[in-house]
């Protein structure tokens, strides 16, 4: 028989007004992955569950089963509030597109621990570090890795040609990369901009927070996961459309 009561650690995605007083709150969790919740009387100013249901918090909370499809949100604690993040548009906005990312990427009730995890590292780094934009292709690349549909960065798709002799198109039909003899599409990524992809898709961390990236291999990269990802998710981030003309500004 399942449990009348329940806690869980969580991440907040998103939130949303429902009826006069309440939120119906998205959430991303190790054990069950993304649901929905309702939180009863959050959107009351004196209500315990308003600072709880904030989007990117990581959060401990206990849930009552609903007798509909919705279980309620009755209490919990900030396990984690990343409050750099609360106070710059920037950090928002990134932030904003990793949570959406997660929200289109994955179904309800798909339980995928390594991406509760990959959540916590991100949300960390764009909290505590300047690294946004790499955050950013960090998590896009870790995410499509995780869910099975990492693109093959070694040579290219088509005709096996090494990275060091050719530009490439990063194509979501073939998984990977296609060389100029392979394949005319644009956007293009350098050898250069490979082996950064490489290395963002593998290394340490630690190490990625050290890595300088130019302003050109940043470009290829951020448009050749943008293609990629459109692709996988049939769907465009408003989130991402949003730093895109941030960055425009
Ligand atoms: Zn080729």
């Amino acid at each position: 028989m399942e449990e009348r009561n329940y806690r869980l650690q969580a991440v907040i995605l998103h939130n949303r007004d429902y009826k006069e007083n309440d939120k119906l709150v998205s959430f991303f969790s190790s054990e069950r992955g993304k649901e929905t919740a309702l939180a009863k009387g959050a959107r009351k100013p004196n209500s315990s569950l308003r600072s709880l249901v904030q989007p990117f918090c990581e959060v401990e909370i206990d849930f009552a089963k609903g007798r509909g499809s919705l279980d309620i949100i009755t209490q919990g604690q900030l396990s984690n509030a990343y409050l750099n993040l609360h106070n710059d548009l920037d950090k928002i906005a990134y932030a904003t597109y990793i949570m959406e990312l997660t929200d289109l990427a994955l179904p309800e009730k798909k339980a995928v621990p390594a991406v509760f995890y990959l959540l916590l590292a991100t949300l960390t780094m764009i909290d505590l570090s300047d690294e946004l934009f790499l955050a950013a292709r960090f998590f896009e690349l870790r995410l499509l890795a995780v869910l099975g549909v990492a693109p093959i960065l070694n040579c290219c798709s088509g005709c096996r040609r090494s990275i060091a002799e050719s530009t490439f198109y990063l194509s979501p039909y073939r998984g990977g990369l296609l060389c100029a003899s392979c394949s005319a599409e644009q956007p293009r990524v350098s050898a250069g901009t490979v082996r950064m992809m490489q290395y963002l898709a593998t290394a340490d961390l630690k190490k990625i927070l050290n890595l300088k990236i130019n302003n050109q291999m940043g470009h290829e990269m951020e448009q050749a996961l943008e293609v990629y990802l459109n692709y996988y998710l049939e769907k465009v981030s408003q989130a991402k459309r949003f730093i895109n003309q941030l960055e425009k500004g």
